[in-house]
């Protein structure tokens, strides 16, 4: 089923194909990323002009409004919003370092972590844990 991302400050679609596709910021140098759709892959497509080291903290925003992505619960993560056919819907959040594998869907029912640097513990830290 192909879920839909969208920003989360004006609701554009941000994989109008198969990748989701943000504005990557980092040291003064900036550039359209795309990441894969399918949970825990980090196979992203960073252009080399980026320049991005290992540990480097990426700053993301929205390629169609520009808006910060950063989450306000916590400003190492970045977040977009998802929603499927299903009806299904909640928030992206993902680690803003760069090889920091951490990514969580987050739904009124549930977390699903994905990524070696997922602490399934970690994620009451922001008070979002699975509920029921
Ligand atoms: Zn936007």
């Amino acid at each position: 089923m192909k879920r839909n991302y969208h920003c989360p400050k004006c609701y554009g679609l941000l994989n109008p194909n198969v990748r989701i596709i943000l504005k990557a910021e980092c040291r003064g140098r900036a550039a359209l990323v795309l990441f894969s759709p399918q949970p825990g892959n980090y196979n992203a497509i960073v252009p080399e002009s980026l320049g991005l080291k290992r540990h480097d903290e990426v700053k993301f925003t929205c390629p169609l409004c520009s808006r910060d992505l950063t989450s306000r619960r916590n400003k190492a993560m970045a977040e977009v919003a998802f929603s499927t056919p299903g009806g299904d819907s909640g928030r992206v959040v993902f680690s803003r370092t760069y090889g920091h594998h951490e990514t969580y869907f987050v739904t009124k029912e549930e977390v699903r972590s994905y990524g070696r640097h997922a602490d399934r513990d970690g994620v009451s830290f922001w008070g979002e844990g699975p509920t029921g």
